[in-house]
């Protein structure tokens, strides 16, 4: 049941160069797994008050259980119920819901839970960090990778999604497969869809090392790629069942261990996850509640797999191009119109750009080739996972208008300032 273990609460001396440290100390995951809290408490040294922070879903599916069996082992702990805001259906973390959290925290608590992922896990991690207490993340449904993450995402007072790194990732996490039972198959189907990113986060990321040599991990490639194998041979078994939950859980778990491995999120987030949140902030704009994190994701996903297999079709030729700053230029006065300022990544991408294009040839090597051949092996399996649980492929999926859409594709890449597959293809490669 424990997860992780010869990763978390060590320090690694790694190949790679770099000291990791995994902040995270104890993982369990499986069935009955919250019975494990007050031994993981213990365990963590965490004493004086606690507080549980939900929503009414999440809490009315564990908060009984938990105020149970903390009463039981003599704990003193207090509810906070989160309520979404005016016009939404869902907890967001914005600046309104961050300050309530917050406010509540300081001062009268010595630690928190934050039973839920997604939003809430954003939330407690952002306050418990400010504050400066610890926190156990309950998960009781695998909606997205972003549990383990010392990252967070947040509304800005315009509503504009904004990344927040540097964050105190949960001191320890439960995930209870019993739980997910009772959870809405709409989280499932968003936390497969955040999963099958890394179909080709570890692709982006190998592009960045090969042409603009951003610091690699082996450790952390492999435990990412070797844990969505696991999850891509279980896609065969029930849904419901617990061995799919459990790799489910599993593979988004050790995307934000990398993630911590490395200090960056490098190894599970690529230009999928840029196009996933251009999706949720042309959303924004229109004036309608984004799709979950995990679609808008998807659909990213889909358009870059599908970038990659077409670039690495046998036989296929191609020429490189050169880079065009002009480009670069259009991106921004694009996003202007929807009130982002992308000044600043596309500045960061300007000099990725400048340096690849020396070494463009290099991603035809056989080295790249191999990693892309991982992703044709896997590419039945993620058809079916996005027929099985109707997982958005194109940007229209995703609700947006014909334009919007061509909009999104040709301008997603601008909200990183990493390299991705999706800058390269419109000027710098092109077929023979
Ligand atoms: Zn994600
Ligand atoms: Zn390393």
């Amino acid at each position: 049941m424990r997860f992780l273990a010869s990763t978390l609460d060590r320090t690694i001396e790694c190949g790679c160069g770099l000291s990791h440290h995994v902040a995270t100390r104890q993982i369990f995951v499986g069935a009955g797994a919250l019975a494990r809290l007050p031994r993981l408490l213990a365990d963590l040294g965490l004493s004086g008050r606690g507080l549980i922070i939900g929503d009414e879903n999440t809490l009315a599916a564990a908060g009984t259980r938990l105020g149970t069996l903390l009463a039981t082992a003599g704990r003193s702990s207090e509810r906070l119920c989160l309520t979404p805001g005016a016009g939404s259906s869902r907890i967001r973390c914005d600046l309104r819901t961050l300050r309530k959290t917050q406010t509540c925290l300081k001062g009268n608590f010595q630690w928190a839970i934050a039973v839920g992922s997604g939003s809430i896990g954003d939330l407690v991690r952002i306050s418990a960090t400010r504050v400066g207490i610890p926190y156990i993340a309950v998960v009781t449904a695998p909606s997205n990778a972003g549990i383990l993450s010392p990252e967070a995402e947040m509304l800005d007072r315009d509503n504009i999604p904004q990344q927040v790194a540097g964050l105190t990732p949960a001191a320890g996490v439960i995930a209870d497969i019993e739980l997910f039972r009772a959870a809405p198959p709409e989280l499932i189907r968003a936390g497969v869809g955040d999963a099958i990113s890394c179909a080709v986060s570890p692709l982006e990321w190998q592009l960045n090392r090969l042409l603009c040599a951003e610091p690699y991990c082996e450790r952390a490639g492999r435990l990412v790629r070797t844990e969505f194998k696991n999850f891509l041979e279980a896609a065969a078994v029930p849904q419901d069942s617990p061995e799919f939950l459990g790799a489910l859980t599993r593979i988004l778990l050790t995307s934000g261990c990398a993630t911590q491995l490395v200090g960056r999120n490098n190894p599970a987030t690529g230009g999928e996850h840029a196009f996933g949140r251009a999706a949720e902030t042309i959303a924004h704009q229109r004036g309608r509640e984004p799709l979950p994190h995990g679609l808008n994701v998807a659909a990213g996903s889909w358009v870059l797999a599908e970038s990659y297999r077409r670039l690495f079709r046998p036989r296929r030729r191609h020429t490189t191009g050169t880079y065009n700053p002009g480009r670069l230029e259009q991106l921004a006065s694009g996003w202007k119109n929807f009130h982002l300022d992308a000044g600043q990544t596309l500045q960061e991408k300007a000099d990725r750009l400048r340096n690849a294009e020396a070494g463009l040839e290099q991603l035809f090597a056989p080295a790249f080739r191999r990693a892309v051949s991982h992703l044709e092996e896997q590419y039945q399996t993620l058809r079916k996972l996005y027929r099985r649980f109707e997982l958005p492929h194109r940007p229209e999926d995703l609700g947006l208008s014909p334009e919007d859409s061509a909009f999104l594709l040709e301008h997603a890449s601008a909200l990183t300032g990493r390299l991705s597959l999706l800058d390269l293809i419109p000027g710098m490669i092109r077929p023979a």
